[in-house]
C-alpha cells in the first residue's frame, strides 16, 4: 500500500513568471525524517530545520520541476506554517496537546491546552499578489511603496542578524521585503525604517496564517491572555522529545520482526506506531525488559 499523501492548497501560493500556483503534495513523516531533525536541530537555526523538513516531505509542487530548499525557502511564512500544520495532521492527527504558562506573574500556573490543526488553518487568501503597492505619509510627504510578503529565506537572514541584535534583525526583514520607495515626484528615495514602521503589521494582515494568536483564559486565575503559537517550534520539539525512544522502538521491532534499521526508519510514523502497539500488546513484561 502506498503511503498516504495529502494535497494542500497554500493560503497565499507562489508565482512562476506570471502564473500563480497553490497546489502542493505532502507525504507523512518517517523515522528517517525524525532522525534527520534530531541530528540537525542542535546545530541549525529552527527556520532552516523547517525548510529542510518541508523540502524532504513535499513530494510535488505544481509548476516546479524539483523541490529544493531554495524553492521551499521562497514560500511565504504563512504558506510554510500551513504546510507544517498539514504535515502534523497527516502524521499525528488533528489534535495537539501543549503546555502553557499563565503569563500573570502572581499565578504562573502551568496549563494543558488542546489545539486542533483544523482550527488553526486559515482560509485561503482571496487576492494574493506577488508585489503589493501602498502609499504612506511622513512629515507631509507622500511615499509610494512596493513590497512583498516575507518568506522563509527572509526569516532565516533576519534570524541570523537577530541572534546578535534583535532590532537589526527586524530592520533587515523589512529591507528585504520592501522593493522600492518613490516620492511624489516619481524619484526613488533612500528610506529610513521610521517611515515604514506600520509595514510589519500591514504584512502580517496580508499573511494571517503566519502569526497564529491563541486567545485563552487561565483556568486558575481566570485572566484572559493571548499568545503566539509557533507551529514549527511545536513540531520540532515534538519530534526531538521522543528521539531517545526512537532507538528503543527500532530495537524492539528489529528484534521481533527481524526488519532492518533502514526498513523500520523508512516507515511512516503512524504505521511504525501501529506495529509497535501490536508488539507491546503481545509481549510479556519480561520480554520487554
Ligand atoms: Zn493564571
Amino acid at each position: 500500500m502506498k503511503d498516504r499523501v495529502e494535497q494542500v492548497a497554500l493560503p497565499n501560493g507562489y508565482w512562476i513568471g506570471e502564473t500563480h500556483y497553490r497546489d502542493v503534495e505532502l507525504r507523512m513523516l518517517t523515522g528517517f525524517d525524525e532522525e534527520f531533525i534530531t541530528e540537525s536541530t542542535s546545530s541549525t537555526l529552527p527556520v532552516t530545520c523547517i525548510t529542510n523538513l518541508l523540502t524532504r516531505c513535499i513530494t510535488r509542487m505544481e509548476g516546479v520541476e524539483e523541490v529544493t530548499t531554495d524553492v521551499v525557502g521562497r514560500l511565504t511564512i504563512g504558506d510554510r506554517e500551513a504546510l507544517l500544520l498539514h504535515l502534523r495532521c497527516l502524521t499525528k492527527g488533528n489534535r495537539m496537546q501543549c503546555i502553557l504558562n499563565c503569563p500573570q506573574a502572581d499565578c504562573n500556573e502551568l496549563m494543558d491546552v488542546e489545539l486542533s490543526v483544523s482550527d488553526l488553518l486559515q482560509p485561503i487568501y482571496q487576492e494574493p499578489k506577488p508585489v503589493y503597492k501602498d502609499t504612506v505619509e511622513s512629515d507631509g510627504q507622500k511615499f509610494h511603496v512596493r513590497f512583498r510578503l516575507p518568506t522563509g529565506i527572509d526569516q532565516e537572514a533576519a534570524a541570523r542578524k537577530a541572534s546578535t541584535d534583535v532590532q537589526a534583525g527586524e530592520e533587515l526583514l523589512l529591507r528585504r521585503c520592501v522593493e522600492t520607495v518613490f516620492d511624489d515626484k516619481n524619484n526613488e528615495v533612500e528610506w529610513s525604517p521610521e517611515i515604514l514602521q506600520d509595514f510589519p503589521e500591514k504584512m502580517a494582515r496580508l499573511d494571517p496564517q503566519a502569526d497564529l494568536i491563541l486567545k485563552l483564559a487561565c483556568p486558575i486565575c481566570e485572566e484572559p491572555f493571548s499568545t503566539l503559537f509557533d507551529t514549527g517550534a511545536y513540531l520540532l520539539q515534538e519530534i526531538t522529545s521522543t528521539s531517545d525512544d526512537l532507538y528503543y522502538q527500532i530495537h524492539l521491532l528489529a528484534l521481533h520482526y527481524h526488519w532492518s534499521e533502514s526498513e523500520i526508519l523508512s516507515m511512516n510514523i503512524s504505521k511504525r506506531h501501529r506495529y509497535l502497539n501490536l508488539l507491546l500488546d503481545s509481549l510479556s513484561p519480561e520480554e520487554l525488559a
